[in-house]
């Protein structure tokens, strides 16, 4: 396996090798590809999909999980997403989409409202306003060009509440599948309070989407999600995320679409999944996703994020991380985001350092176990949520 620009985690597992090739470099990755022999690339990040790595690897000839840039807009536009939405008759928020600020200020009247940045904004373009003005604010922010000069467009949508829960999806252009839904907690603070992150924590398979509604799922969303795509003539082979809102009434609406697999929610769905993830994505790339069984294993996953203190906001990088092999001896898995290896240390990188994941036969069984193994690891300004899972143990 080789990775780029890949980090410390991919540095320290055998048989991995990690390549500091940007993620945006094509020709360099290209030349990785075949000069290593390499079989299936599968592009992590939504960037490099946004910006077309799929159709140039495809043009050498290269087998890619991923979609290509046409079934990218799903995450790289949201007001490209709304309009699919509307054309397949997907559930989602009543929105209109904006490319000046006083027509976008001039249509809130109320408030809770939601205020999207168009372009990718790694997961900061979302403002969930609770007055007026604060959307006022949110709109000027993107038009000063915040998100980039070329995220000049918003979504304004109608604020929605409920359970949020994600449903991954796997296709390969002809059928699609759902992975186990997961939920994750997005806000940094205990109780879910405080500004939203990229996610602290998640578990999986949540209550909150029973088979009955996760069946729906497949018939609302992920089944005119793919026939809109094939209508539109767009071969898509990779992961379909879902983010959706159950209301209280059991009311499914789909918040937005991510196209590769998200964080910390996959950590918790890979972590119970059976059968080796290779051969599934690589049925994918070669359309024969239903040929594939997914089998499952019978328990449940918590996964609790280790992150650098101050983040969301502004954090230090470089600290020292210990006990990440105590941590594993326990039987957690320790998944690396935001760590690079340097003179045989594993050091801090990013906001969100670690995803320690445990599996259990009930969620406070996975949860006291994951707890247990995120004792084990340290840095200066570890942060993380204490209460991660509280949904499923307190309400669920
Ligand atoms: P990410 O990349 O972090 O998943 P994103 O920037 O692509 O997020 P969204 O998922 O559309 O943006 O929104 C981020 C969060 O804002 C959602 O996970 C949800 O908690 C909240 N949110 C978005 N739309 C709505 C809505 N219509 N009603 C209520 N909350 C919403």
């Amino acid at each position: 396996m080789f990775c780029t620009p890949g980090n410390g985690g991919t540095a320290t597992l055998k048989g991995c090798e990690n390549y500091p090739i940007s993620v945006e470099d094509f020709e360099r990755i290209k030349n990785l590809v075949q000069n290593q022999d390499i079989s299936l690339v599968v592009v992590g990040p939504e960037l490099p999909l946004a910006l077309g790595i799929t159709d140039y690897l495809q043009q050498h000839n290269i087998k890619v999980f991923g979609p290509n840039q046409a079934g990218a807009q799903l995450e790289a536009s949201k007001a490209w997403s709304k309009a699919f939405m509307e054309d397949a008759g997907i559930p989602t928020a009543k929105a209109a989409v904006f490319t000046d600020a006083a027509s976008a200020k001039a249509y809130i009247q109320t408030a809770p409202i939601v205020v999207k940045a168009d372009g990718l904004a790694a997961g900061k373009g979302v403002t969930v306003a609770t007055t007026v003005e604060m959307a006022h604010e949110a709109i000027d922010t993107i038009f000063a060009g915040e998100f980039g000069q070329d995220n000049l467009r918003v979504v304004v949508e109608d604020f929605l509440t409920g359970q949020e829960v994600s449903v991954l999806a796997l296709t390969d252009g002809l059928t699609i599948r759902p992975l186990v839904p997961a939920q994750d907690h997005k806000q940094v603070g205990e109780g879910d309070t405080g500004p939203n992150t990229g996610g602290m924590g998640a578990y999986a398979p949540t209550p909150h989407l029973p088979p009955e509604l996760l069946s729906r799922v497949q018939q609302s969303v992920l089944e005119p999600t793919l026939a809109t795509l094939r209508q539109r003539g767009i071969d898509y082979r990779g992961v379909v995320y879902a983010g959706l809102m159950i209301s209280p009434e059991g009311e499914i609406q789909v918040l937005e679409f991510n196209c590769r697999f998200g964080d910390p929610e996959t950590q918790t769905v890979l972590a119970l999944l059976e059968t080796p993830l290779e051969e599934v994505l690589l049925a994918c790339c070669e359309q024969r996703l239903e040929q594939v069984s997914l089998i499952w294993k019978s328990g449940v996953s918590v996964c609790v994020v280790l992150a650098s203190g101050g983040y969301p906001g502004s954090y230090q990088k470089g600290k020292v991380i210990t006990g990440i092999e105590d941590a594993e001896a326990s039987g957690a898995i320790i998944f690396h985001a935001g760590t690079q290896l340097q003179d045989g240390q594993i050091l801090t990188d990013g906001g969100r350092v670690l995803g320690v994941t445990a599996v259990g036969s009930t969620f406070q069984e996975a949860i006291t176990q994951t707890y247990k193994a995120v004792n084990y690891i340290n840095f200066e300004g570890l942060y993380y949520r204490r209460d991660i899972g509280c949904r499923v143990t307190v309400d669920g």
